[in-house]
């Protein structure tokens, strides 16, 4: 196995962990991909194997037309929809789809949740909306999630969970964490008034200070 194969596997397995032990899923469900963007190669978390058992071999590395590269153990079943997105999407490197808990509320209500918060609206865009239903593991559901998160960061899959998604594991998972959060403040704000959301303009303006203003000077 080569060094640079090594390391990536590496963080597939350690991401892995950090969803399981950050309570983002439970059993062997949920899943996470990263791309190396040198090789635009995929690898991918193994299918049905419980997170505290993968090791580095249990890693598949997929290419862009979804053939296995490397390993053997059979993919995620939803590795259709990891590299859909990744083949569509040239800033994101890592997708992780867990089956939270209040983000999932909105996939039962088939409803969106809105852009409510500043740093809701700069990660992950001016709402996330549900997709169109396909079962899990389908090349429909694949063309159905990336069609629903458009240039978003994240999307819901009705009736099952999330997909985020980022530029590296870190920034997605910090995305996981403000879908949450937000989806939790909405309903608890809509439990006890009317929640007020932030004017589309402010949306964009506050988007693009987060694109190209944001931190120190580059
Ligand atoms: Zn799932």
């Amino acid at each position: 196995m080569s060094l640079v194969r090594k390391k990536f596997k590496q963080f597939i397995v350690e991401g892995g962990m950090r969803l399981y032990e950050q309570g983002l899923t439970v059993g062997t469900w949920g899943n996470l991909s990263i791309r190396d963007p040198e090789t635009n190669l995929f690898y991918i978390k193994p299918s049905g194997m419980p997170y505290p058992e993968i090791r580095t071999d249990d890693i598949v590395v997929m290419n862009e037309k979804t053939e296995i590269i490397e390993g053997h153990r059979k993919p995620s079943i939803e590795f259709n929809f990891h590299i859909a997105i990744m083949n569509h999407r040239e800033d994101v490197n890592s997708v992780i789809h867990y089956h939270p808990v209040y983000s999932s509320v909105f996939g039962v209500l088939y409803e969106d949740i809105p852009g409510i918060g500043e740093d809701f609206v700069q990660l992950v865009g001016d709402r996330v909306i549900n997709c169109k239903y396909a079962l899990p593991g389908t090349k429909a559901l694949a063309d159905n999630v990336v069609e629903g998160m458009a240039d978003r960061n994240a999307v819901i899959i009705p009736n099952h969970g999330t997909v985020c998604v980022g530029g590296d594991f870190e920034t997605t998972l910090k995305t996981i964490h403000v879908v949450e959060k937000t989806a939790q403040i909405y309903i608890l704000a809509k439990s006890i008034g009317t929640p007020n959301l932030i004017d589309p303009v402010d949306i964009a303006a506050m988007q693009d200070f987060a694109r190209n203003h944001y931190g120190q000077d580059k």
